[in-house]
């Protein structure tokens, strides 16, 4: 078994802002940015990960991830369980978390090169190494650590026996996973782009779209007619506060807002306010949706058991990488939550669609109102960028976890 010599990181930072492709009511300039690894063994492999970031700070997460160099050399590269244990059971690091923030994701980050590295030895995109993983194999990936109370390894391993696997990977290779985009919401757009990449979005077959909102409430209104007016009135509408409310706030806006049909309202308040979402949620009628921002497996569980969400939207880079999301995803199919994960960003497309399509084949074993967020830009930068074809996601058929971004770009993009 080889081992890891050598770790290399990247700064790498687009400048979005430019075009304001991705400003929203809370974050009006974004330069879509990567803290980039990649983890280099004696054989000369390498896996690839990374914390999506949007700008100033990229070099903090930079500096979280060098932080654990000292651990490379001795982790298990066939035993990512473990791998995850000695990272995020560093008795120093821990102290800067614990289990949450930059250095959770840095350890995501590391985590993620590991399963890419695996994946590419396997000759397998990541979600279908996943896919014929062993129950007993995938639930020694996971942490179950603060977790039994809701959700223990039996329960676990019962989820990932559900039969039919094969059929579910044969149906994700003929038809991929449904996407949902959010090109056309973009805050920062006219009203004659929104209108544009609204009928577009339909002409290219997706089913839903989502808007940015909580600006302005006159804005608002005026911009999500506009979609409606674009779109017709069967196709879905989601909106996205990005954590701009407070909870009287969020209730009042979200009626203000007179659509009873939108698929969900996003973020609306702060990602850490449990009992805040859960009286949201009983306060209106449209789902609540959130976990882009959501720290790790703990909050996941608490907003399960609360019963304060509708939609969880897991996010490949926020928390500790893949053994944490299969967590998450364990948890949403014991309560019975539906998933929907966060994308966009640089990259976040490429990985998340792995876990999406893992959690249809192994765990929830549904793709019934589920969508995989999709936004339109930066594809280009990786060696396996996503395809979506009518509003489908197309099962990747690159061996790794989509992480690997092209050298060129990261040599013109690293500061
Ligand atoms: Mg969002």
């Amino acid at each position: 078994m080889s081992r890891i010599v050598a770790m290399r990181t990247h700064d790498v930072r687009f400048p979005t802002s430019v075009l304001l492709d991705g400003s929203d009511a809370m974050n009006p300039d974004p330069d879509y940015s990567a803290a980039y690894v990649r983890l280099v063994t004696d054989g000369g492999e390498e896996g690839h990960g990374f914390v999506f970031t949007i700008g100033r700070g990229n070099d903090v997460q930079v500096a979280a991830i060098r932080a654990l160099e000292p651990h490379l050399r001795g982790l298990p590269l066939d035993d990512l369980g473990e791998a995850w244990r000695r990272l995020v059971h560093d008795s120093q690091l821990r102290w800067l978390g614990p289990e949450k923030g930059v250095m959770h994701m840095a350890i995501g980050a590391v985590l993620t090169a590991l399963w890419d590295l695996r994946a590419k030895r396997a000759g397998l995109p990541l979600w279908r190494l996943l896919s014929t993983m062993e129950p007993e194999e995938i639930v020694d990936t996971v942490d179950f650590r603060y977790l039994t109370d809701a959700l223990t390894r039996d329960e676990a391993m019962d989820l990932l026996r559900r039969p039919g696997r094969q059929d579910r990977i044969d149906q994700l290779m003929r038809t991929g996973y449904p996407a949902y985009t959010t090109t056309p919401g973009w805050l920062g757009y006219d009203d004659a782009k929104l209108d544009r990449l609204c009928r577009e979005a339909v002409a290219d077959g997706f089913t839903q779209i989502k808007l940015k909102v909580g600006g302005d409430l006159e804005d608002d209104r005026r911009r999500l007619a506009i979609a409606r007016a674009a779109v017709g009135p069967d196709f879905k509408i989601a909106v996205d506060a990005n954590q701009r409310w407070d909870v009287p706030q969020a209730i009042e806006w979200i009626a203000a807002l007179g659509d009873p049909h939108l698929a969900w309202i996003e973020e609306p308040t702060s990602p850490d306010d449990v009992l805040g979402h859960q009286a949201i949620r009983r306060a209106i009628s449209i789902p609540v949706a959130t976990g882009e921002h959501m720290t790790g497996r703990v909050m996941a569980k608490q907003f399960l058991q609360a019963q304060a969400l509708d939609v969880l939207q897991i996010d490949a880079t926020r928390v500790a990488g893949v053994n944490e999301n299969i967590a998450m995803l364990l948890l949403a199919a014991k309560f019975g939550v539906r998933v929907c994960p966060h994308a966009g960003g640089v990259g976040l497309c490429e990985a998340v669609q792995h876990l999406a399509m893992f959690d249809f084949v192994a765990v929830s074993g549904t793709r019934e109102d589920r969508y995989i967020e999709y936004v339109d830009h930066l594809h280009e930068h990786f060696v396996a960028p996503v395809v979506v074809e009518n509003g489908n996601y197309l099962a990747p058929a690159v061996p790794g976890a989509g992480t690997e971004m092209r050298p060129e770009s990261i040599r013109e993009y690293e500061k």
